[in-house]
């Protein structure tokens, strides 16, 4: 087992920092079952605030809060659309089926990541005993580090709006979305009932997502959370490192944004990698299969972290990604093209 100097796996694995740290051991907490934690509550309401939206709802992990969000659109036999690829769908160990007894009508993406819109209307079902009831649509943005436009969010809103459904972001990376765009976060997000945020990718935090939405919607998914084991008593130390993250680690995005460009460009000088133009933190990189395999070797004895095998990875920036890890890691790489 090589140790990994330069980690580029995931935004998910940074550390909580002094600072971080020092917010979580001063939070006040108590039992927010009984919806006592003070700093539980904050970060609820700053969310809430933050997006404009009604309510919020602090949960363990991604996954809990798009699972909450879809069994609170839709009910047993009922069905959601979401892409082919996205994360509730593959990436979520068919929770809404075993757990929410919800069917998946997934759609195939188009080249620049979004479901065409004619498929999305296509895939409604008509108020007929045969179907399942279609209750709401899923985006996901960032989708693969990619930033969906604002305006086909809003086309998809319209299909929402007019076909009475319901509809989700899973915005597991939203500010770096939002950070891109230079768009407020609650404009990025207006279209959406729901929006599920992680605080433990890039905002840095050691746990939690929440879930921020109407307020119906968002009493349904408290109940459902505490049903699927999630309602956590003194989690005001958890929810301190979230309201740190947003103080202290969002602009800061940029950054991120910016060494993966970095990466990018000094990897695609070499002609056997062809790199994808990042346009947030995440990266892919396609290996020639000539090289692939001795590659995928060379990058995990030289300890470079990434995610992916046969020469397709997968970079990821974040907070614990410096320059220096950057320029390393190219330079390592450089190394292996010069032999
Ligand atoms: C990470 C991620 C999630 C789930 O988050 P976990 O906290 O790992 O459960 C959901 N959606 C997307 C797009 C993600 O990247």
């Amino acid at each position: 087992m090589n140790t990994i100097r330069h980690d580029f796996r995931s935004d998910t694995v940074t550390r909580p920092s002094a600072g971080m740290r020092a917010a979580m051991n001063a939070a006040e907490v108590g039992d927010d079952v009984f919806g006592d934690d003070p700093t539980v509550n904050l970060l609820e309401q700053k969310m809430a605030g933050l997006l404009k939206k009604e309510a919020a709802l602090f949960v363990p992990s991604g996954t809990m809060s798009n699972l909450l969000a879809l069994m609170s659109h839709c009910g047993r036999g009922d069905e959601f659309i979401a892409g082919q690829k996205a994360h509730l769908y593959v990436n979520e160990a068919g929770g809404a089926a075993v757990l929410g007894s919800i069917q998946p009508q997934p759609i195939s993406h188009q080249a620049d990541g979004t479901m065409a819109l004619d498929d999305i209307e296509d895939a409604i079902k008509p108020d007929d005993s045969h179907y399942a009831r279609t209750r709401v649509i899923a985006l996901e943005n960032t989708f693969g580090g990619r930033v969906l436009p604002m305006d086909y969010m809003l086309a998809v809103a319209d299909i929402a709006q007019r076909r009475g459904l319901g509809l989700h972001l899973d915005g597991a990376r939203a500010f770096n979305a939002s950070v891109k765009l230079g768009v407020d976060i609650a404009a990025f997000t207006a279209p959406f009932d729901t929006v599920s945020i992680c605080l433990s990718k890039g905002l840095g935090a050691p746990v939690g997502s929440v879930l921020i939405g109407r307020q119906d919607l968002i009493d349904t998914a408290r109940r459902h959370r505490k049903m699927l084991g999630g309602g956590l008593r003194q989690s005001g130390i958890l929810a301190a490192a979230g309201l740190y993250a947003l103080e202290h680690n969002v602009a800061r995005l940029a950054d991120d944004h910016r060494r993966a460009k970095r990466l990018a460009e000094g990897l695609g000088r070499h002609s056997a990698l062809k790199v994808s133009a990042p346009e947030t933190n995440i990266l892919w990189v396609d290996a020639d299969s000539s090289i692939a395999e001795r590659f995928d070797a060379y990058m995990a004895e030289k300890g470079i972290g990434v995610i992916g095998r046969y020469g397709q990875q997968r970079w990821v920036t974040h907070l614990d990604v410096t320059d220096e890890d950057v320029e390393g890691a190219l330079a390592l790489v450089d190394a292996f093209f010069a032999n």
